[in-house]
């Protein structure tokens, strides 16, 4: 077999049904509030003040996964959103266009995705998530509230984290009000630290790749970091990531690797190709080649959340992110990700329609190659478009990338 089957994926799947029937059931109950908020917006405030919060960029990647996203574009296009914009907004709004939703695939009594009671957005990502957030609040007549974080950001500053950790401040007394549930600074306190617990395991998790052979690949990385993503600040999210760990630890004390007999070692920089997880697998596990780890998958590490001081660490950690920094900041974390996971060449995805998360188009693959000497390839492609992608031409690119590296 070349790809091995993780265990804890059942009860992955498990609490993932959970996750998304509590928040079907708090959409139909008056009792109950949603807040969708982005990826990496200050989800740890809203869980204190008890919203159940869906994130639509997980929405989205379900809707690439699942391949209907590149079918669903076309109708947001019709009202006047751009082909060449965020592939995760348009598939989105496009779904919702359509009534269609992969939920009720996943789950067939799930009939929609949950009704929001307010949308919250941090740009520390992108202005997409404000655009996109922004068409829902219209539509379902409620309020959109965020945070607007520079971009580029260099050094994160205690002038950073001020200005930011003001703004996260100032979120509480709407949300309050719309909650109905009165904030308790204790209760953000317990959040935190269990979004801290959650993102040490999740980095561990990761970091098992650093192994040879490698127990996780990148793509057994873009299933389990759901909980990491749509559930970090419960207890849920931190009992399953100790419990794959614990798997990945008995595989690294067995020398089991996730392919077999791995003969080269990649690093994936940029968005999955979500229609085409497994397609890449494949290709890669056939190559007897690992991607060991990525950019992506790191992005749910936040190292700076801090209980006893939940604003300012929630700044920090959402403004260090790889996303929001400069590029000479980007190169010198690349470099370190390289050394500690032993590369041997990096993968960098050039997706058509998400710039924020394409780092191949100013000049760093070969400022990276000069500097360590790391070859790179890049693939064009996007992350839910999947007329951006020639599957032929991406397969032909890595087996004359592979076959690089073995005369190397
Ligand atoms: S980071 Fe890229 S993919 Fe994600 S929401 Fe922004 S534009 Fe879309």
């Amino acid at each position: 077999m070349l790809r091995k089957k993780i265990k804890a994926t059942k009860m992955l799947n498990q609490i993932m049904s959970d996750y998304y029937h509590e928040l079907d059931h708090a959409s139909k109950s008056k009792d109950k509030k949603v807040a969708w908020c982005s990826s990496v917006g200050p989800a740890e405030i809203l869980r204190s003040l008890e919203f159940e919060i869906y994130f639509p960029e997980n929405h989205s990647a379900m809707l690439g996964s699942s391949r209907m996203a590149t079918d669903l574009i076309p109708y947001a296009n019709a009202i006047g959103y751009s082909p060449e914009i965020c592939s995760y907004l348009t598939a989105d709004i496009g779904a919702y266009l359509k009534h269609i939703t992969p939920l009720s695939k996943a789950y067939p009594d799930i009939k929609s995705i949950p009704k929001p009671d307010v949308l919250v957005f941090n740009t520390n990502q992108c202005r997409e998530v404000q655009d996109w957030f922004g068409w829902f609040a219209n539509e379902f007549k409620v309020p959109l509230v965020g945070i607007s974080t520079p971009r580029t950001v260099d050094e994160v500053t205690n002038e950073h984290i001020t200005f930011i950790a003001q703004q996260m401040e100032n979120l509480v007394k709407p949300l309050e009000k719309i909650s109905s549930n009165k904030f308790d600074i204790d209760i953000l306190k317990h959040v935190v630290a269990l979004s801290r617990e959650c993102s040490e395991l999740w980095k561990k998790v990761l970091e098992t790749a650093a192994t040879i052979p490698s127990p996780f690949t990148f793509f057994d990385g873009t299933i389990h970091m759901g909980p990491a993503v749509v559930m970090r600040g419960t207890q849920q999210a931190v009992d399953y990531y100790k419990i794959l760990l614990l798997e990945l630890q008995e595989r690294v004390k067995n020398h089991i690797g996730a392919v077999d007999g791995e003969r080269f070692r990649l690093y994936w920089e940029g968005m999955p190709i979500w229609g085409r997880l497994r397609h890449y697998s494949e290709l890669f596990a056939s190559l007897k080649t690992c991607v060991v780890a990525s950019t992506y998958c790191n992005s749910w590490i936040f190292k700076a959340f801090d209980e006893k001081n939940p604003f300012r660490s929630m700044a920090k950690a959402y403004t260090e992110l790889f996303i929001v920094r400069s590029d000479e900041i980007k190169e010198k974390y690349l470099h370190e990700m390289i050394e500690f996971f032993k590369i041997d060449g990096i993968i960098f995805h050039d997706a058509k329609t998400c710039p924020h998360n394409t780092n191949s188009r100013y000049g760093m693959p070969q400022r990276l190659e000069n500097e360590i000497g790391v070859p790179n390839l890049v693939i064009n492609g996007d992350l839910n478009d999947l007329r951006c992608l020639s599957d032929e031409q991406s397969r032909t690119s890595i087996e004359a990338f592979i076959e690089q590296l073995e005369e190397s």
